[in-house]
């Protein structure tokens, strides 16, 4: 049975909406819904250009609903936690009264039996209202609108921007090889796999050669030396985004162990200033001491090299080898 990790990363947006959209969000704080005049027929939700013809609307803004009727729906039965609603519930096309075009939004009808084309539904409006599509909570059966909870009013202010945090959560299998360089990190020990056909060694958890395409089990494993020459290097310049810790630049290097072809790929260094990292210098493996108990990251391909913390020089006379900055992988 795989052992699996998962993986969270969160992109948060900041989007002005324009006089439009910004009106219309700032009328779901006062629970009411805004369509936009095109001809003869509203527009809803209301948009800044015509969709048919790419041409701007006049800003004329019209109050539709509250309630509507359902054109179309598809029924939701397992909700994930990216769905507006925890229990099962429909997708549906809501055309509000007043409407010309249906809106695609959430109906709590308790049950798939209970929706049906033509049904009346009425909004759920939340009880504090941020200016987003969700303080409408959702559509309900019937004619008359409710609110969750208290009703904290409408925005003091326009709405005119939107927060929005896009997130994907990865979760990939763990190969046992990764896991067996995190052990034998516990014993102080680097370990990398051989080839046995084309005879190359990788370290960092590769549980295959990519040249040959061939799995590399536990019986192809040797040890590998804990001392090498820095090939190569980046200096990274943190950009201060949400979840970064790091506020000064920070090194990341490659290291080619001695007597092996195998660089272990983008480690931090210890002891050593972004500055004063070169191509040439010999370093030994720094590894977290029996009383440090913390899982440490250290930029391995799975994410953590276990006790193995990075590099710190060793203080002997760098290598002057001008191929040495080839040495990538
Ligand atoms: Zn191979």
């Amino acid at each position: 049975m795989a052992r699996f990790v998962e993986n969270t990363i969160t992109f948060p947006y900041k989007r002005s909406l324009g006089p439009v959209i910004g009106a219309f969000m700032t009328a779901l704080t006062e629970r009411r819904i805004l369509g936009i005049r095109r001809g003869d027929g509203v527009l809803v939700p209301p948009s800044e250009w015509d969709p048919a013809t790419g041409a701007e609307l006049a800003p004329d803004l019209v109050e539709v609903g509250p309630a509507g009727t359902v054109e179309s729906w598809t029924w939701v039965p397992q909700p994930t936690e990216q769905h507006p609603l925890d229990r099962p519930f429909a997708f549906a096309f809501v055309r509000l009264d007043g409407a010309s075009t249906p809106m695609l939004h959430a109906v709590d009808a308790g049950t798939r039996e209970a929706l049906r084309n033509g049904m009346r539904v009425a909004p759920r409006w939340k009880g504090t209202r941020v200016g987003r599509i969700d303080d409408l909570a959702c559509f309900v059966p019937g004619e008359v609108p409710e609110t969750e909870g208290d009703d904290t009013g409408p925005a003091t202010e326009p709405v005119a921007r939107m927060d929005y945090l896009a997130s994907i959560t990865y979760r990939n299998p763990v190969p046992e090889s990764a896991d067996r360089v995190v052990a034998a990190s516990r014993e102080h020990r680097l370990i990398g796999l051989e080839c046995p056909v084309c005879s190359r060694v990788y370290a960092s958890g590769n549980g295959y050669c990519p040249v040959d395409a061939i799995p590399l089990g536990p019986d192809r494993e040797i040890s590998l030396p804990d001392t090498g020459t820095i090939s190569n290097f980046a200096v990274v310049t943190p950009v201060q985004y949400p979840g970064q810790t790091e506020t000064e630049p920070f090194a990341r290097v490659f290291v080619l162990l001695d007597g092996t072809d195998v660089v272990i790929t983008y480690s931090p260094v210890i002891d050593l200033p972004a500055a004063d990292v070169h191509v040439g210098t010999r370093v030994r493996a720094v590894w977290a001491g029996a009383a440090d108990e913390t899982e440490h990251a250290g930029g391995g391909l799975y994410g953590s090299w276990g006790d193995f913390l990075g590099w710190t020089p060793s203080g002997e006379p760098d290598v002057d080898d001008p191929d040495l900055v080839n040495r990538i992988f």
